[in-house]
Parts: structure tokens; sequence; C-alpha cells
């Protein structure tokens, strides 16, 4: 599998969703996710980094090396890589490259959905662990579920990497509330985090609600709506506002809401050093409620297996 392999379907983007899953726009007023919200900092003890470094398309050997190890360098703690991406080779030499220590680093890979059959998790798993260099990953997510994913033999495989200690949490991603439901009642392990897209163009609110009442992390994905962000004349406002930049008002959004890191993936210095210094600012309640208001639901990734 190649990364030229998945465009054709992951790629399909530009497809604006409008009122997602039959969500109204007011179905959660910013009121009450005002109360979900927090500015909770990452404890490693506990919790996910809030901020990841994103690899989807970093896939030139020698800037995929270059980014996460300038990246962990800098100071970044979670890292993102699938193996759709075709890179968890070079992810893994950028760590190794880095000076900080594997166990200091929030490693995450996922399963493709070819590869959800029970025996293919565990030996797909072995293949990521030697082309990332390591014996555990911090999560492990089955990518979409969609293809061979079976809730009952693709998290039996999860349970036993679970169990063994090679993966320390079990992640899911593009998972919708019916199949959070099913995972979270067919597996033994506890069900750590969904990465889905999100950001102020695409809010989620409901698997927000849903994460904070299941105590699940959300990961969010595409958080910049791959540069749709930018352009959003709201945002525009509140960057100016604070002298940031787009980019820094979007992942603010987002790690500002209970149980929600973030993942930008930046491949030259510039990009990792200004995502990274999101974490340093924090939006006003003004702010805030400005990009609540936003009523758009525009989803940047949408392939054809997607299962909504
Ligand atoms: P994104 O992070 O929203 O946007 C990435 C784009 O924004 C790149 O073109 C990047 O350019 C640019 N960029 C980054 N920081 C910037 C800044 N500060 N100012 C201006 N431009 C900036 O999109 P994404 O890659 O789709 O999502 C992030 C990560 O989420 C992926 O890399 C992947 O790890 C994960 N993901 C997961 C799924 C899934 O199904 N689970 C799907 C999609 C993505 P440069 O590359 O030139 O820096």
């Amino acid at each position: 599998m190649t990364i030229t392999d998945l465009l054709p379907e992951q790629l399909d983007f530009e497809r604006p969703v409008a009122n997602l899953a039959g969500i109204s726009a007011d179905a959660t007023p910013f009121s009450a996710l005002a109360l979900v919200r927090s500015t909770m900092t990452y404890d490693a003890s506990d919790g996910i980094p809030k901020l990841g470094l994103g690899t989807w398309q970093n896939t030139d050997p020698e800037e995929c090396v270059e980014s996460v190890r300038y990246a962990l360098d800098l100071g970044y703690e979670h890292v993102d890589t699938a193996q759709a991406y075709d890179n968890e080779k070079y992810v893994g030499e950028g760590i190794e490259r880095s000076s900080v220590d594997r166990e200091d680093i929030f490693l995450a890979t996922k399963v493709w959905i070819d590869e959800l059959a029970y025996d293919d998790v565990l030996s797909s798993i072995r293949a990521s662990l030697d082309k990332l260099g390591t014996d555990y990953l911090d999560l492990l997510y089955i990518h979409w579920p969609a293809r061979e994913y079976d809730p009952e033999e693709t998290l039996a495989a999860f349970d036993q990497l679970y169990d063994e200690g090679t993966i320390e949490h079990v992640g899911v991603s593009n998972f919708e509330p019916k199949h959070l439901d099913v995972a979270r009642e067919t597996l033994d392990a506890p069900l750590f985090a969904n990465q889905v897209e999100m950001h102020p163009l695409l809010p989620r609110d409901e698997l927000v609600e849903y994460a904070r009442r299941n105590d699940i992390q959300l990961v969010a994905y595409s958080p910049l709506a791959r540069g749709e962000a930018f352009d959003v004349p709201e945002l525009n406002d509140v960057a100016e506002k604070h002298d940031v930049s787009e980019a820094q008002v979007s992942l603010a959004w987002l790690v500002q809401r209970e149980n929600v890191a973030v993942i930008p993936k930046a491949t030259g210095r510039d990009h990792i050093e200004d995502n990274f210094a999101a974490l340093d600012f924090e939006l006003d309640d003004e702010d805030v409620a400005k990009i609540d208001g936003l009523d758009r639901r525009e989803r940047e990734v949408d392939p054809s297996f997607a299962p909504w």
C-alpha cells in the first residue's frame, strides 16, 4: 500500500456537508458547550498530549524525518502516523534522530481497513513496530470502520495487543456514536480515543458531548481544515485581535474544548513552530462564542468508504 493508492478515494475533498448527520445547527447551543470547555494542559501521566504532529502526505523521506525530528526537539510530545501513510519508517527515523527519549513521546499509528481481520491486525502491527523502531505504541487506532472491520474480530485483536502490553491505549478513527456504542460494548480494554475530522468549519458537537459523557479523548484531524480555516472572516478577526495566525486560532479553539487534542500536519519549520505556539495563547469567551457561532458543516475528508 502506498499513499498514491489512497489518493483517488481519500482526496475526495471539497464536498460540503450541510447539517452533519442531521444535527441541527442549534442542537447544542454554545452556552451548553461552554460548560464542557476547559483549558486543560497535558499531563503525561494521564492523558494524551494536546498537540501532535500529523504526517499524512509527508512522504518525502528526508522531509518527513526532519519534520518529526524538529517537532520533537522543539517540544511536541505526540506524533500521528498510519500504515496507509507509507511513512512509518521515516517517522521512526525522525524519532531516532531527535534528542527525545522514546518513553517521552506519545506515538500513534492506525491499522488500515484491509488489515482488520484478527490475524492481519497482529501481523501488520508487527510490521508497523519494526518500521517505527519501537516495541510498543502509545495508541493504536482502527483507521476507519470500513471494509474488513468486524467489531468482534477486529476488537479481539486490539484487546490481545492491549493485554500483552504492545499498545498502551485502544483508539478508533472516523467512528460515529453508533460505532462507538458497539465498540465500547465489545472491547474488554477501555476505549481511549476517537480521531475524527474537527475544526471550526466542522465542530462535531455531538461527538464532543459523547466523549465528555463516556470519558473518551477526541483527536481532531485536519484541524486547520486543510487550509480552509484561513479564509474564514471570523477567524481572520480573532487572529488580528490577538496578533496570531488563523492556524493558531483554529488550534486554540480546538484545544480549549474538553477532551480534544489536535494533530496539525506541518512539514516546514515555520508551520511546525507556528502551530506549537498555539499552546501559549488562549481565546477569550467572546472569541470562542464567535467561532462557536459559525454555522458551517464542511468536511475535507470524505472517501467513498466513509461510514456516514
Ligand atoms: P491540516 O493539518 O488541517 O492541514 C495541513 C495543511 O496545512 C498542510 O498543507 C500544511 O502545510 C498546512 N499548514 C500547517 N500548519 C500551518 C500553518 N501554521 N500556517 C499555514 N499553513 C499550515 O490537514 P491534514 O493533514 O488533513 O490533518 C492533519 C493530520 O491528521 C494528518 O496529517 C494525519 O496525521 C491526520 N489525519 C487523519 C485522518 C484519519 O482518517 N484518521 C484523515 C486525515 C488526516 P505544510 O505541510 O507545507 O506545512
